[in-house]
C-alpha cells in the first residue's frame, strides 16, 4: 500500500536531504565537543555551531550574541517564561498570554501560578485574533512579560505582532512570542516587531528534532533552567547537539533562501485545496481569518460527520485535528473551542498543512479524497 499523502507539516516537516548531508560529518569523524577549547576537534565544532548560530540569527534578524540553543520550542517557551519569572523582582508578578497558545507557554504559565505569578489569559475573537485594545487594558504597573504566538499551529492564524511590540516597548513589558510556526514561512524580524524573547524549533523547518533556539534579546534578564557547564553564555548548560544545530543553521539558510517562491507556491495549493473542498462539499466552514494566516495553513469544519469515523476514513492523507487524547475520553481542540467552534464542529475539524515536498498531483487526490469521504460518511 503506497503511504498516506503527507499534510501535517505543521506537526513535524522531514528533514530536508541538503540539511542531513550537512549534518553528517558532525556524527562521526568530527564528533568534538564544541566545548573543547584544547584541540581541532573541539575548534572545527565551535566553529560549525558559530556559523550555524548566524544562519538562525539571520532567519529573523538577530545577531548571533542573542541566540540560544535549546532542544527544542517547548525548551525555549520553558525557558523564556519561567527565566524571566525567576530572574525578576517581587514588583514583577503579572504575565498576559492567550487561550490559543501552544500547550508549552500555556502549561510553563501554570507552573508559575502555582509559584505566585499571576496570570492573565486573553480570549481570541472567533476568527482567532487579540486586538491591542485587550493587551492595554491588561497591562498592570506589575505586568513582567507578554507571551503572545506569532501564528497558530492549528488555524495557522497570524497575530499583530509588531503591534504588539511596540505596545510592550512603550510600556516597558518584556515581549515573548512563539513563533515555531512563523519562522522560514513568513518574515519574521525581531527588530521591526520589537521583540525581547522569541522561540524556534528545527523539526518545523525542514531540521532535525530535538533542536530549537530562544532568542534573548541583550538586558532581558532570564534565569537559567538548567544548572553545569555555563553553555550558552550560562543561559543553557549541557554538551552541545552539533549535528543538531549544524542541520538546524543549514535549514534557517534553505527556509530564507526559498521563502519567497515557497510561500506563493504553497498559497496558490492550499487556496486551490480550500475552494474545491468549499464548492463541491456542501456545509464546509474555514475556521480563523482568512486574510491574516499562514500561506500552507487550512482548518475545516465539515458539519453533520461524526468527527471520529471522518479522520478515520481519511486514509489516503495525513491529517490531523488538534484533539487530544485525556484518558479515555477525545477531546477537541482546545484552540477551536477558545474560538467558540461547538463540541461535535470541533470534532469534525481538519487541519491541512501543506509543505515543501507538497505536489499539485497531491492536492488534486487529496480533493478528490475529501469529496469522496465525506460523501459517503453523510450517506
Ligand atoms: C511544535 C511547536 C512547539 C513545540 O516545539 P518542539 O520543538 O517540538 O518542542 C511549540 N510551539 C509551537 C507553536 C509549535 O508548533
Amino acid at each position: 500500500m503506497t503511504p498516506p499523502i503527507y499534510l501535517d507539516y505543521n506537526a513535524t516537516t522531514p528533514v530536508d536531504q541538503h540539511v542531513l548531508k550537512e549534518m553528517l560529518p558532525w556524527f562521526t569523524e568530527r564528533f568534538g565537543n564544541a566545548a573543547s577549547r584544547t584541540h581541532l576537534y573541539g575548534w572545527e565544532a565551535a566553529d560549525a555551531v558559530a556559523d550555524a548560530r548566524q544562519q538562525v540569527a539571520k532567519l529573523i534578524g538577530a545577531t548571533e550574541k542573542e541566540i540560544i540553543f535549546t532542544s527544542g520550542a517547548t525548551e525555549s517557551n520553558n525557558l523564556a517564561l519561567k527565566g524571566a519569572y525567576e530572574a525578576a523582582g517581587a514588583e514583577r508578578r503579572h504575565i498576559i498570554t492567550v487561550v490559543t497558545e501552544h500547550k508549552a507557554v500555556l502549561d510553563a504559565c501554570q507552573h508559575l501560578e502555582a509559584l505566585g505569578a499571576e496570570i492573565t489569559y486573553l480570549t481570541a475573537a472567533p476568527d482567532g485574533l487579540i486586538n491591542l485594545r485587550q493587551i492595554e487594558q491588561a497591562l498592570r504597573p506589575d505586568t513582567l512579560l507578554v507571551s503572545v504566538m506569532y501564528a497558530n499551529n492549528e488555524i495557522g492564524v497570524i497575530q499583530p505582532i509588531a503591534d504588539i511590540g511596540a505596545l510592550c516597548r512603550a510600556n516597558g513589558v518584556f515581549f515573548h512570542t512563539d513563533a515555531t510556526q512563523a519562522a522560514g514561512k513568513i518574515t519574521v524580524g525581531v527588530e521591526y516587531d520589537c521583540v525581547d524573547l522569541l522561540s524556534l524549533s528545527a523539526h518545523k523547518l525542514y531540521g532535525p528534532k530535538g533542536v530549537g533556539a530562544l532568542f534573548v534579546r541583550k538586558g532581558t534578564n532570564l534565569t537559567a533552567q538548567l544548572d553545569g557547564g555555563r553553555h550558552e553564555r550560562g543561559l543553557r548548560s549541557g554538551t552541545l547537539n552539533v549535528p543538531g544545530i549544524v542541520g538546524f543553521g543549514k535549514a534557517c539558510r534553505l527556509a530564507a533562501a526559498t521563502m519567497p517562491t515557497e510561500r506563493e507556491r504553497l498559497k496558490t495549493l492550499r487556496d486551490q485545496l480550500e475552494k474545491e473542498i468549499l464548492e463541491t462539499v456542501a456545509d464546509v466552514r474555514i475556521n480563523g481569518n482568512q486574510e491574516k494566516r499562514l500561506p500552507q495553513t487550512t482548518n475545516l469544519s465539515f458539519e453533520g460527520v461524526d468527527g471520529e469515523a471522518l479522520l478515520m476514513a481519511f486514509n489516503r492523507i495525513a491529517v490531523s485535528n488538534g484533539s487530544a487524547c485525556t484518558s479515555a475520553l477525545v477531546e477537541p481542540s482546545y484552540v477551536l473551542k477558545a474560538l467558540g467552534v461547538p463540541d461535535d464542529l470541533a470534532h469534525a475539524s481538519v487541519r491541512f498543512s501543506l509543505g515543501r515536498f507538497t505536489t499539485e498531483e497531491e492536492i488534486a487526490e487529496t480533493i478528490q479524497h475529501v469529496q469522496e469521504v465525506v460523501a459517503r460518511l453523510r450517506a
